[in-house]
C-alpha cells in the first residue's frame, strides 16, 4: 500500500487533508494507495516555499544545477523496478511497458539536464554605436503541473526536469488515480534536491483548480482532457500566468501505399494498443486507400486477436486493462454508438474478463470498419484499444478526412511518392509528422499539437526553453556617450 500526502518544503505531510485511495484496475477490489488531498492554506504554503526555493536554486551556476538534477535522474533510475510496480498496480499496463516509460522518461530528462548548461541567449547587432544588444533568457519562476493517469512518470518528468534544469520551483499535483509514480519520483528528489524546489500536492480537478489559480503561480503546464485544459486556461487568467497545454488527440494514419505491409502494420497496432489506446499519441483513425483497404483490414485484425489480454503483473501480457470503470464505460459506449451507426467490428468490440483477474476492467482490442468520417467513432477522442478504417478515393479525400477533426496533434503518412508526402508536410493539421515512421516521438524533438490538441510551447527537446524561461532584451551601452 501507497501512502502519501503532500511535499511541502521538504517534508511529507502525512495526516492533513481527507483521504482518497486508489485501486488495481485489473482486480478492483484490491486497494493499492491511500492519499491524503491537499487542503487549501497548504497549497498556498506550498507556492510560498516555492518561490524562496526558487530563487536559491536560480542562483546555482547552470553546470552545478545540471550536476544536481543528472543526479536526482540517477536517484530515479535506481527505482526503476519499485516505480515500474507502482505504474502497472495504479494505471495497469503491462510491466515491461511501465519500465520502457520510465527508460523514456529518463532519456528525455538527460537531454533537458544539458539545456541548463547549452545557449539560450543570444547578441544581436545593435543599431546604436558602442552599444551591445543582447537577448537574455531567466528563470521563469514557480511552475504548476497538472497530469493526467496514462503515462504517470512521463508526463511529470517532462514537467519536473525542464522547470528544474532551467532554474525553475515546480509543484505537480498528479492525477489523482496514479499519484504513486509520482510520490517515489519525489522522494528520489528529496534524496538530492534542495527542499521547497520540488513539491507535490494532492488531489482531484478542486485541487489543480487551486493550485492554477493560486497568486505567484508564473506558469501553468497541463497535460490532459480539452475541456479541463480550457477550464485551466480560465483560471491560469486570474494571474496572467504562461500556459503550456497538452491536450488530446484523433491521430491517424494514411496508407497510401508502401513497399512493407507488415512493417506499416506493426507500427500502426503498436500505437493504436499500447497502454490499452489510453494514449493522447494513440493512432486511432486508419485512413487507408480503397485499393489496400481489404490487407489492411485483415492484417489489423490478425494483430488485434494476437494481443494477448491480462494484468500488467502478468508476464504474457500485452495489453492490460483499462484505468477504470469510468474509462471502460466511455470506451463500450463509442463502440455501441458506432455499430448503431453503421460501423461493424471486424474483431473485438465488446468488455470482457480474463480467467486470474475476471473483475478487471478489460476491453478487447477492436477494429471498426465502415467506418465514415461524419461518425462519433470518426472525430472524438475515444481513449481506449480502438481503431477505425475509413477507405478514401484519392489523397485530396484522404487530407480531407485527416484533417476534418478537432485535434491536431500527431499524424503518419505511409508512401513512396514524394509529391504526396510534400502535400502531407505542408497541409496535415498536425503538431507532428511522421512519414513511413510511426508516431513514437525522439526524446529530445519538440512535442506537442495544434487546433485543440494543444497551446503554448511544446514539451520535449529545445522549445521548452520558451516556456520554463522569459525573455529579456537588454541594452548595453558604453557609459558616457
Ligand atoms: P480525465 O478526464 O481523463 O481524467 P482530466 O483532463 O480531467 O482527464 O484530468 C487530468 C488532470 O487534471 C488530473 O490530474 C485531474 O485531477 C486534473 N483536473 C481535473 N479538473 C481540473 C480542473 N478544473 N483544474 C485543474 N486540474 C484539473
Amino acid at each position: 500500500m501507497y501512502e502519501y500526502g503532500s511535499l511541502i518544503g521538504g517534508e511529507w505531510r502525512d495526516n492533513a487533508g481527507t483521504a482518497f485511495d486508489t485501486y488495481n484496475p485489473a482486480s478492483p477490489g484490491e486497494q493499492v494507495g491511500r492519499y491524503r488531498t491537499t487542503p487549501g492554506d497548504a497549497i498556498n504554503e506550498a507556492v510560498t516555499t516555492a518561490a524562496r526555493g526558487q530563487s536559491a536554486w536560480a542562483a546555482h551556476p547552470p553546470a552545478e544545477r545540471a550536476r544536481l538534477v543528472n543526479q536526482f535522474l540517477d536517484a530515479v533510475e535506481r527505482r526503476t523496478e519499485a516505480i515500474a510496480e507502482a505504474v502497472t498496480l495504479e494505471q495497469g499496463k503491462p510491466l515491461a511497458e511501465s519500465r520502457g516509460e520510465i527508460g523514456k522518461s529518463l532519456r528525455e530528462a538527460r537531454f533537458m539536464a544539458g539545456e541548463a548548461v547549452r545557449a539560450h541567449s543570444h547578441v544581436v547587432p545593435a543599431q546604436k554605436a558602442d552599444c551591445r544588444n543582447m537577448v537574455l533568457r531567466r528563470p521563469r519562476g514557480v511552475i504548476a503541473a497538472i497530469t493526467p493517469w496514462n503515462f504517470p512518470v512521463l508526463t511529470p518528468m517532462r514537467k519536473i526536469a525542464p522547470a528544474l534544469s532551467h532554474g525553475n520551483a515546480i509543484i505537480l499535483k498528479p492525477s489523482e488515480l496514479t499519484p504513486a509514480a509520482a510520490c517515489l519520483i519525489a522522494e528520489a528528489g528529496r534524496e538530492v534536491l534542495p527542499p521547497g524546489v520540488l513539491q507535490i500536492v494532492q488531489g482531484a480537478g478542486d485541487v489543480g483548480g487551486t493550485l492554477v489559480g493560486a497568486a505567484g503561480v508564473q506558469g501553468v503546464t497541463f497535460t490532459g482532457s480539452v475541456a479541463t485544459g480550457k477550464s485551466i486556461y480560465a483560471a491560469a487568467a486570474a494571474n496572467l500566468a504562461e500556459l503550456s497545454l497538452e491536450l488530446g488527440g484523433k491521430n491517424a494514419v494514411v496508407i497510401n501505399d508502401t513497399d512493407d505491409l507488415d512493417r506499416c502494420l506493426d507500427q500502426v497496432v503498436g500505437a493504436a494498443f499500447q497502454c490499452a489506446g489510453q494514449r493522447c499519441t494513440a493512432i486511432s483513425r486508419v485512413i487507408v486507400a480503397r485499393d489496400m483497404e481489404r490487407p489492411v483490414v485483415d492484417g489489423l485484425r490478425r494483430r488485434a486477436e494476437a494481443v494477448v489480454l491480462g494484468a500488467g503483473t502478468d508476464a504474457d501480457t500485452t495489453m492490460g486493462p483499462l484505468v477504470d470503470g469510468r474509462q471502460l464505460e466511455t470506451v463500450a459506449g463509442f463502440v455501441e454508438r458506432a455499430v448503431a451507426e453503421g460501423a461493424t467490428a471486424v474483431t473485438g468490440g465488446d468488455r470482457t474478463s480474463v480467467a486470474s483477474h475476471p473483475q478487471g476492467h478489460f476491453y478487447q482490442p477492436t477494429i471498426l470498419t465502415g467506418v465514415t468520417p461524419r461518425m462519433e467513432a470518426a472525430r472524438e477522442e475515444i481513449f481506449g484499444p480502438v481503431l477505425t478504417v475509413t477507405a478514401y478515393d484519392s489523397f485530396d479525400e484522404a487530407l480531407e478526412i485527416l484533417n476534418g477533426v478537432e485535434y491536431g496533434l500527431t499524424s503518419s503518412l505511409f508512401s513512396n511518392d514524394s509529391a504526396l508526402i510534400q502535400r502531407f508536410l505542408d497541409e496535415s493539421e498536425n503538431g507532428m509528422l511522421h512519414v513511413n515512421h510511426g508516431t513514437i516521438p525522439d526524446d529530445h524533438m519538440p512535442f506537442g499539437g495544434i487546433k485543440s490538441s494543444g497551446v503554448g510551447a511544446y514539451s520535449v527537446g529545445p522549445s521548452a526553453a520558451q516556456f520554463y524561461t522569459t525573455e529579456h532584451s537588454a541594452y548595453v551601452q558604453h557609459p558616457g556617450r
